[in-house]
């Protein structure tokens, strides 16, 4: 690797999906394209968008109600439209995955299923510093049960002196608190530190001592490589703002692994989640689906599903592989460029991410010691759009669907500056 211009032109000239830039809306600083290494929080505009959610207000111009059953995507079934090109990105059967509610209260919905405290085994794991709408979620979840979150919920701490929550740290637990362990909760990619989790280890331990294996996949999807049906994981839920692309709030998605799907599970029930085959007869009593869907409460929120729809598009024509190997071309790039900035200026850069692609997606975590929110607050006014956490540290995901090497190369020069200044 080399940090020259010369270098970053050659290796976007022969990024296959480097055409895929064009297809994207990117933001402008002071009139200038930024460095957008922020599509871990909102990703970025598919300029398709545009048409597919026309396409929905037209229908419904056109047909009023009857569009339910005479749009060119009807209605009724529009989730549908979504269960194929969600079970490729994370790994599942069509019939364990649908696109619905937002990330929390999916969340909740599966958790009312899969958090079943009984007796002794009551106990959830979960990460320290997880995201904190999650914690919420499980304080409440453990109320809801009477039960007193201090009691039940055991949050993992990273090791001493590092950031990162080794896997057999967390397996270890899982053993420790056995018959009390009731369900295993976190994050696939924590949003803090980049780490990406065993998750088929972790869900291999958690049922060996008869606990449910649930992972919140809001840094996960799209970023990196999933097979939750092989893996075994009982439950899963997303958001599909961030690498997703699908627009600020956009519509969720959850994942049911087939095991389950016959089960008479306790769910959160809605007419959506009915047979649909006689969701219409209006019958007083629930026969869910056989399938994710038996989770849907509503009738699909087509607008922001419209966006949702045209995102995944893309995400089909790259395919995971192509995005997964230009990932982490890409962010060994940045560890590269970031290192070389710090040679350059004598400056403590700490990359806290782990450094193997296995462990990580396209996120690097920087703590920039001895710096504070100033460092940030000057690469964003020369052009980089990053992610400040308190206390002290700057996030940077350069995402391989829009990204560049030349966005790298840049980021590098404006971090240079910054820290020198
Ligand atoms: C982004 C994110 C959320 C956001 O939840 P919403 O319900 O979509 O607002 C929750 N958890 C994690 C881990 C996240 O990264």
């Amino acid at each position: 690797m080399e940090r020259t211009l010369d270098y970053v032109k050659k290796q976007d000239k022969r990024d296959e999906l480097s055409s895929f830039r064009d297809r994207f809306y990117l933001p402008k600083i002071k009139g200038k394209e930024a460095v957008y290494f922020t599509g871990n929080s909102l990703g970025l505009q598919p300029k398709s968008a545009e048409s597919f959610l026309k396409q929905e207000l037209e229908d419904w111009a056109k047909y009023g109600v009857e569009g339910h059953f005479e749009a060119r995507r009807p209605w009724y079934a529009y989730h549908e439209f979504f269960s194929e090109h969600l079970a490729y990105i994370v790994g599942a059967k069509s019939k364990e995955v649908v696109a619905m509610g937002s990330l929390t209260a999916n969340l909740h919905s599966l958790m009312v299923s899969f958090y079943r405290p009984n007796g002794n085994r009551n106990m959830i794991l979960c990460e320290k510093k997880a995201f904190p709408s999650d914690t919420y979620a499980l304080q409440a979840q453990a109320t809801l049960h009477g039960l007193d979150p201090k009691q039940v919920i055991f949050e993992m701490e990273p090791a001493k002196g590092s950031e990162i929550i080794t896997e057999d740290a967390i397996i270890e637990k899982i053993f420790e608190l056995g018959d009390r362990l009731a369900m295993v909760m976190i994050g696939g990619v924590n949003y803090y530190t980049g780490q990406a989790f065993d998750m088929a280890a972790i869900t291999d331990a958690a049922h060996k001592v008869g606990a449910s294996c649930g992972f919140d996949l809001a840094h996960a999807i799209g970023n990196i490589e999933l097979k939750l049906h092989e893996w075994q994981v009982d439950f899963a839920a997303w958001c599909t703002y961030k690498y997703l692309n699908s627009g600020p709030g956009s519509v969720g998605g959850l994942f049911v692994h087939s095991n389950h799907l016959k089960k008479k599970l306790p769910i959160l029930a809605g007419w959506w989640g009915h047979d649909k085959e006689k969701r219409f007869l209006m019958e007083p009593e629930f026969m869910p689906m056989q399938s994710a869907e038996a989770w849907q409460m509503s009738n699909a929120p087509v607008f922001n599903m419209a966006i949702h729809l045209a995102s995944l598009e893309i995400f089909r024509e790259a395919t995971m592989g192509r995005l997964l190997a230009k990932s982490w071309r890409l962010t060994d790039y940045l560890a590269f460029i970031v290192e070389e900035v710090a040679s350059a200026t004598g400056a403590d850069l700490e990359i806290i991410t782990p450094p193997e692609h296995h462990r990580r997606g396209c996120q690097l975590s920087i703590v920039a010691h001895g710096y504070g929110k100033r460092l940030f607050d000057s690469i964003t006014e020369a052009g980089v759009i990053a992610d400040w956490r308190e206390p002290n540290v700057i996030r940077v995901a350069p995402v391989p669907l829009y990204n560049s090497f030349l966005d790298v190369y840049r980021f590098g020069e404006i971090l240079q500056k910054s820290l020198k200044a």
